[in-house]
Formats: C-alpha cells, sequence, structure tokens
C-alpha cells in the first residue's frame, strides 16, 4: 500500500480556464440541441439514426461542459460554516438508486457533527464524484465505509471502496484531465475533486490495492466556529448518519 498526497498548484490556473472555456461552449450548445430536437420530427428513418449520433454527442459535450465548469472558483462571499453530516447524507441519498443496482450499499460510520467553512455546493460536488468512483469501482457489488474524524484542527473524510482497485503504474495519472479507464468516464472528476480542496485549503490521499478496494481520504481544516456552533444549536450535535 502506498500514499500519495496530491498537489495541484498548477491545475488552480488550468481549471480557470476550463471552467471560462465551457462556460462560453455552453449557452450555443443549449441552442443548438434545442433546434436539432425541433428539427426530429421531419427527419425521415436514415436521418432519425444519425440524430440519434448526433443527440449523444450533444449530450456528451453537455457533461463534459458541466464538469469543468465545477472548476470556477467560488466566490469568497459563498462560503459558510457547514456541518459536513448532513452534506454527505444528501450526497449517499442521491447515488443509492444507482448503487442499489450494482449491489453497492453505503455505510455511514458517522454520527457527530463536523464542521468546516466552505462552499457548500462545491463540497457535495466532491463527495459526489467520489462517491460515484467508489460505486463504479465495484463491478460485483460490495460496501462503501465512509467515516469523519476530528483530528487537533483537521475535519478527516474516509471513504473506503471493496472494488477494483488502482494499478501502482495509474496511480500518478490520477487527477489529470481527461485521465480515464472507463468506457463512458469524462475523466475529469478527481480534477474537480483536486481544485475545489484546493480552494478549501484542504488535501487528498489515495490508498489503493488491486484487487482490494480503494480509500480515498480527503482533510479539510475545521471550522473555527465549530465550538460556537456545536454549543448553541444542540439539535445538530449528535445527529446519527445511517
Ligand atoms: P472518471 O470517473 O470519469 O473516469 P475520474 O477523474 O473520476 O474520472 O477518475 C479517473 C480514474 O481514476 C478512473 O477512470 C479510475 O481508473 C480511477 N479511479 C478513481 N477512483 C477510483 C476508485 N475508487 N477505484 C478504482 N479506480 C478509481
Ligand atoms: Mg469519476
Amino acid at each position: 500500500q502506498q500514499e500519495y498526497l496530491v498537489h495541484s498548484e498548477k491545475l488552480a490556473v488550468i481549471g480557470q480556464l476550463a471552467a471560462g472555456v465551457a462556460h462560453e461552449i455552453r449557452n450555443p450548445l443549449t441552442a443548438v440541441k434545442g433546434f436539432v430536437q425541433v428539427l426530429r420530427s421531419d427527419f425521415d428513418a436514415y436521418s432519425q439514426s444519425s440524430y440519434d449520433i448526433v443527440w449523444s454527442e450533444l449530450t456528451r459535450i453537455e457533461e463534459i461542459t458541466s464538469e469543468l465548469l465545477l472548476l470556477a472558483k467560488p466566490q469568497k462571499a459563498e462560503f459558510n460554516t457547514v456541518n459536513l453530516v448532513p452534506v454527505m447524507k444528501h450526497c449517499v441519498t442521491l447515488l443509492e438508486g444507482q448503487a442499489h443496482k450494482r449491489d453497492v450499499y453505503f455505510d455511514l460510520a458517522w454520527d457527530h457533527a463536523v464542521y468546516v467553512d466552505c462552499n457548500e455546493n462545491q463540497i457535495r460536488q466532491v463527495f459526489v464524484n467520489l462517491l460515484k468512483n467508489a460505486v463504479e469501482s465495484m463491478e460485483d457489488g460490495g460496501v462503501i465505509t465512509i467515516a469523519a474524524r476530528l483530528v487537533e484542527d483537521v475535519v478527516t473524510i474516509s471513504i473506503r471502496d471493496e472494488g477494483v482497485g488502482i494499478p501502482e503504474e495509474l496511480k500518478a495519472s490520477l487527477g489529470d484531465p481527461f485521465y480515464t479507464t472507463k468506457e463512458k468516464g469524462t475523466g475529469l472528476g478527481l480534477m474537480v475533486v483536486y481544485n475545489i480542496l484546493k480552494e478549501h485549503q484542504g488535501s487528498i490521499e489515495i490508498h489503493s490495492e488491486p484487487g482490494l478496494g480503494t480509500e480515498v481520504v480527503i482533510m479539510l481544516p475545521n471550522s473555527s466556529s465549530s465550538a460556537v456552533l456545536q454549543a448553541s444549536t444542540p439539535s445538530d450535535h449528535g445527529m446519527t448518519a445511517t
């Protein structure tokens, strides 16, 4: 087992550029999709199959631009003190349907509030991207174990799967734009994760053993106001996530 601490300095600038380009592509793309859809009814049988290809390719462009848009820097004003337990619960709920189809189940062993100063939408995206990768790594079902703890001033969140794992020689490529081993992957998920974590002064470690599974650990600074929050909102404290 080997440990990877990822630094993503250079990706921050590329990320801004990519998000900007994606934004510019999105509006014309939406227009094209709309018009193509209108034209469909005029097509004969032969054109219909061409239409299907055009539609699925446009949808793919849309997927890629949506992921690149996530690299856009959030305004500092959008940062709030957030308990990550309900955020993670929400993400698990989002992916449960897709997971159950593959016989994959979530074990959220996390019963205490942890507060982080963050952009909630972006952190949600981090969780979704990592949980998705975990689900997709398991062909024959299994369990994804999610845990969180607070060590000194660092919130540590671990997502462990029982999937195919990552071969040693591929570990260095993780997070490179468009690096994917999946037929329908975009290879942008981890890049987005690294960028968002960087914006939050966080970090990530990926431990993996091929054949056994992967554990992704993310670390975020604990919110300095967490003590105040935990004292003033006892209902949030000790919340149990299942
Ligand atoms: P995508 O999911 O679209 O392929 P990502 O950036 O999310 O793009 O992931 C890049 C690659 O990293 C994946 O194609 C896969 O090979 C590998 N990977 C990421 N997470 C895991 C995981 N939990 N288990 C196994 N492989 C993973
Ligand atoms: Mg992914």
